[in-house]
This record gives structure tokens, C-alpha cells and sequence, in this order.
């Protein structure tokens, strides 16, 4: 039986980077050594390094004047980092900006709110996260240290389709994303953000890898907090090219084999297009029958994380049961949304969706009967 795993993360990997990376665990390319075992200053882990980091700057197509920065800590521990690093762009006394469009917004506004002054501009928790508040609503501050979005909500299942434009009102602000569960899965304008950031383990490896893409005008003057741990403070870890405090070295190996994958595959554009066949096929079933049902708004829904309810809550054991035995993997909700939810990242192929909408649709026939 063929399995198909939905899980929101960590998620699936390629099949042929796992085969890849068996292959080469206990002697990476005739070193005698597993890449774990590998000094991360030494010259075989560096090459490494420098492959993953040169192509997922041409995956993403990141212009020049921006570092990108492997570290730990995951995009929790960014919720803190950032305003350790950037509150005090604008100076001391600066506001930042937040757009909370769900559950990981949330996460995000609460730790910020721990080292600065937070200003909400716009939110969906009143209409329970079901649409992105529409751009001419956001009621941003006049000069804010950064605007910070999650540009697309892993729980709850909205993502944005478009890059908002902030700079004109808020002199110059710049933009961050949270991008943990669709980086690399749809083209993106890093020109227009003054930061990205995310956590590996949906659509690029091995939780471990936090990946922080920062422009460099940023890094300059001096403004992190003092109280910024040095492997946090973004100025550092540029200078020291990720390699302040050991990097996460065996996450940052996959995450390479997964980028070259991806390049196999035609890159992000190609993998893009995949990503919307693969969400209009199930977001059209869901569409076509009272049975089931989605929640979320059409202009903003996830092609990455898409929740969906039976029309009966009853049913929701008897249909992951029925699921688990065709191979069909961790579709249940997030406790905080319910129901269920199916996560096709980029290593998801059509023919997962394909078996999904086969068992919804067999499933919805039984109950039927
Ligand atoms: N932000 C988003 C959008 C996420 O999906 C997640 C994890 O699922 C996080 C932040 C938290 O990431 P981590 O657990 O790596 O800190």
C-alpha cells in the first residue's frame, strides 16, 4: 500500500532524498564519515554549506544585498529574536506593527509584545481567521520599527496570494514574513520584504534549520537589543557567515538535498504550478458537496494547509479510521480548529491528493447510503 502522509509538519520528505541520505549516512562521498560526525569548520561540511546556501538563493531568487542565515531555535524562538533585533530600528521609542491572521500571529504578537510596543493594524480573529483582512482595512502606524505577517497560517489554513504594499505609509517600514509553511512552495518577490523567516520542517527538512534571509541594510547601525544573545543577534551570525555557534549541520545537509531536488523538479516556479493543481483538486471536491466543508474565504485560501469539517462531527473517527487503513496519513484537525486538515507541501505528489479525493468521495457514498 502506498502511504500518503498530510502531516502539517515535520512533514514528508522526498522519498529520493531519504534514499539519498540512507545511502550516504555512514560514509558521506567516500570521507569515511556520516555528515553528523563532520566538523562543521572542516572543508567537507563547508562545501556542503555553500551548495545549500547557493542554491536555495537560486531557488528563491534572493537579490544580492541580502544574507541568508542558517540557525537554530526554530520560528518560535524568531517570534523573540525579531524584536530583539529590529524593534529599535526607527529608535527606542518606536511602535511595530503586526496583521494577526491567526493562530501563529498570535504566537508572534504575544512574544513581541514581551521587548516592545505592539501596534495590531488589522485582524481576522473576529471572523475566526476565515479570510486575510483586506489590505485597505490595515490601520498601520505612520513610522513602525517593521510590519510582521505570517503570510501563511499553518492552522488555520490562509495564506496570502499577494505581497502587501506598506512602505508609502509607513515610511519605509520593512515588511516580514513568517514563511515556515509555504517557502519555496510558490514564487516570492524577496525585494519587496526586508525579512523572511521560517523553520525547515514543512517544505525544506528536518526541524532543527531555521532559515533567516535579511537585507543587509538591516544588519547595519547598530540597533539589536543589548540583551540579544550573540547567536540570535542577526549582525553576528552574518559576520560569522552561520558559523557564530555550530550550526544545525545534519538538518542544513537534507535541506540541501531537498533543495537540488527541487531544482530536479524545475525549480519553484515548476513546483508552484504543482501546488495549485494539487490544491484546486481537493478545494474543488470540498466545493462540490454539502457533505464536507471548508471555511476559509475564496481569495485566501492555503494551497499548503487546508482544513476541512464533515458535515457530521460524529463521523470524524470513523473517517480517520477508514483513511489510516488506505495509507492515508495524519489528517486530523489541529486541536484549536477541529475537523480535519490535509497539508500537501511541495514533497506531497498529485497522487496523494488524488487517493484523498477518491476516499472522500467513497466515504461520503457510504455514510450516504
Ligand atoms: N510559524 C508557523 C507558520 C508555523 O507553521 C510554525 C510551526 O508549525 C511555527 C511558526 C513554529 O515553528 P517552530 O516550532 O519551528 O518554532
Amino acid at each position: 500500500m502506498t502511504i500518503f502522509n498530510f502531516s502539517a509538519g515535520p512533514a514528508v520528505l522526498p522519498k529520493e532524498v531519504l534514499q539519498q541520505a540512507a545511502a550516504e549516512m555512514l560514509d558521506w562521498h567516500g570521507s569515511g564519515m556520516s555528515v553528523m560526525e563532520m566538523s562543521h569548520r572542516g572543508k567537507e561540511f563547508m562545501s556542503i554549506l555553500e551548495a545549500a546556501q547557493r542554491d536555495f538563493r537560486e531557488l528563491l531568487g534572493v537579490p544580492s544585498n541580502y544574507k541568508v542565515l542558517f540557525l537554530q531555535g526554530g520560528a518560535i524562538a524568531e517570534n523573540a529574536i525579531i524584536p530583539m533585533n529590529l524593534a529599535h530600528l526607527k529608535g527606542q521609542s518606536a511602535t511595530v506593527d503586526y496583521i494577526n491572521t491567526g493562530s501563529w500571529s498570535v504566537k508572534s504578537i504575544k512574544e513581541a509584545k514581551r521587548y516592545c510596543d505592539v501596534h495590531v493594524a488589522a485582524s481576522s480573529e473576529a471572523q475566526h481567521f476565515a479570510q486575510i483582512p483586506a489590505r485597505d482595512t490595515w490601520q498601520l502606524s505612520s513610522n513602525p520599527s517593521y510590519v510582521h505577517i505570517c503570510s501563511n497560517e499553518t492552522i488555520d489554513g490562509v495564506e496570502f496570494q499577494y505581497t502587501p504594499d506598506i512602505a508609502a505609509e509607513t515610511n519605509n517600514a520593512p515588511l516580514i514574513a513568517d514563511v515556515s509553511s509555504h517557502i519555496l512552495s510558490r514564487e516570492m518577490d524577496v525585494s519587496k520584504y526586508g525579512v523572511i523567516y521560517g523553520g525547515a520542517q514543512k517544505n525544506i527538512g528536518p526541524a532543527g534549520l531555521t532559515i533567516v534571509v535579511v537585507r543587509e541594510d538591516l544588519l547595519e547601525g547598530g540597533h539589536a537589543m543589548t540583551s540579544c544573545p550573540s547567536a540570535f543577534n542577526w549582525k553576528i551570525v552574518a559576520d560569522n557567515d552561520s558559523m557564530y555557534n555550530t550550526p544545525p549541520t545534519y538538518a542544513i545537509y537534507i535541506a540541501g538535498l531537498v533543495f537540488q531536488w527541487l531544482k530536479k523538479q524545475g525549480g519553484v516556479a515548476a513546483m508552484e504550478q504543482r501546488n495549485i493543481a494539487k490544491a484546486a483538486l481537493l478545494y474543488d471536491y470540498l466545493d462540490s458537496t454539502d457533505f464536507y466543508q471548508t471555511k476559509i474565504a475564496a481569495d485566501s485560501r492555503s494551497r499548503m494547509n487546508v482544513p476541512f469539517f464533515l458535515h457530521d462531527h460524529a463521523l470524524n473517527d470513523a473517517f480517520l479510521e477508514g483513511a489510516k487503513e488506505r495509507g492515508l496519513l495524519q489528517l486530523k484537525g489541529h486541536k484549536s480548529v477541529g475537523g480535519m486538515r490535509a497539508s500537501i507541501y511541495n514533497a506531497m505528489p498529485l497522487e496523494g491528493v488524488q487517493a484523498l479525493v477518491t476516499y472522500l468521495k467513497e466515504f461520503e457514498k457510504r455514510e450516504q447510503r
